[in-house]
């Protein structure tokens, strides 16, 4: 049976082709050569056209202009937004092609350097949650370095193919007969990407992408929202772990942390399958869960207690400690 990563790594492999092949099979695309979007293989205009000859009224301009444009958008905004409110960044660690392009980078520097990110102080522990020892192998910056130029070209590709017919896109690569704004488009976005996935992929999912920001603000609002929960009372069994949970997060975050400090949280759960793995001798299992309703609520009602200045519970006091220690190491 699949596990619960490898069910992620389906998902977003199956969503990073959807997301190259969209444009190609006229799914999903903005033509600027037609002025409206494909969808499904139908032209999806406003309709204002007949509005425009004179031969309809404003009313039924509004209308369509309500139906074919504002409706859908608050349909799928909505669902999002819904989804997120309740379950957190679920499209960010089981969809989103930016982020598996995260994750990917991340295990290859992981791999060349022992750190995750350039920006890392010190590098990860040799010691796996598995037992096994990982030691950094410096040839592995020889795929890192093509794979992020690899990933920004066809980054820069694909999102020209949502903007003009993906048919002339390719054909021209293929001819090599660019236009010069195309040449212009792929280069710039190339470079742009390269940069990004480079040195700021985490600082973009955590600031720069508003579907990202919009699906952590909601979570937020709902304090019963689906989170990572921490055992606090097992807290001594994280003695003998290295960290192996913070080790794990691909938005290098502190899994045993309150709500508020896992804002940017996309619900990957690495850090729970890390754990999993840590305790996997232990009959009562991993100390990291996903909670809903009244057990999120715990996870948030920390952070209130501590704001409202009230006298920590004792679970909040080891919380604290593992929050002190877990900035050190
Ligand atoms: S805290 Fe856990 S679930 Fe959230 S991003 Fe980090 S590893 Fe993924
Ligand atoms: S919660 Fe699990 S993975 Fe994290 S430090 Fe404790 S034992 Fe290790």
């Amino acid at each position: 049976m699949l596990q619960l990563q490898d069910k992620r790594l389906l998902f977003r492999l199956m969503f990073f082709v959807l997301f190259v092949l969209a444009p190609i099979l006229d799914l999903f695309r903005i033509d600027l050569t037609l002025g409206h979007l494909v969808f499904f293989g139908l032209d999806w205009t406003l309709g204002l056209d007949p509005f425009l000859r004179g031969e309809t009224g404003v009313g039924h301009a509004a209308l369509n202009l309500f139906l074919r444009g504002l409706l859908p958008i608050l349909l799928v905004g909505g669902g999002l937004l819904w989804l997120a409110w309740k379950y957190g960044r679920l499209y960010c660690g089981w969809l989103c092609p930016h982020f598996s392009v995260v994750e990917f980078i991340n295990g290859l520097m992981w791999r060349a350097s022992g750190k995750p990110t350039l920006w890392e102080h010190k590098s990860l522990p040799e010691r796996q949650p598995d037992g096994s020892r990982h030691r950094p192998d410096p040839r592995y910056w020889l795929l890192t370095v093509p794979a992020i130029l690899a990933f920004s070209f066809l980054w820069a590709v694909v999102l020209l193919t949502y903007l003009l017919p993906p048919v002339e896109i390719y054909g021209n690569l293929w001819h090599g007969e660019l236009t010069r704004n195309q040449f212009v488009f792929i280069t710039a976005a190339t470079i742009a990407f390269t940069l990004e996935f480079t040195l700021a992929r985490h600082l973009f999912c955590r600031y720069g992408c508003a579907v990202g920001l919009f699906q952590s603000l909601v979570w937020m609002v709902n304090r019963r929202a689906m989170v990572v929960g921490f055992d606090a009372e097992r807290a001594r069994a994280c003695a003998s772990c290295n960290a192996a949970c913070d080790n794990a997060c691909p938005m290098r975050l502190k899994p045993r942390s309150i709500k508020r400090k896992m804002f940017t949280c996309t619900q990957c759960a690495q850090c729970v399958s890390a754990c999993n793995e840590v305790q996997r001798d232990n009959p009562e299992g991993s100390l990291l869960h996903w909670v809903q309703g009244e057990e999120a609520l715990a996870v948030s009602d920390r952070e209130s207690r501590h704001e409202r200045g009230c006298r920590p519970a004792r679970s909040d006091n080891i919380l604290k400690t593992i929050e002190l220690v877990a900035e050190q190491q």
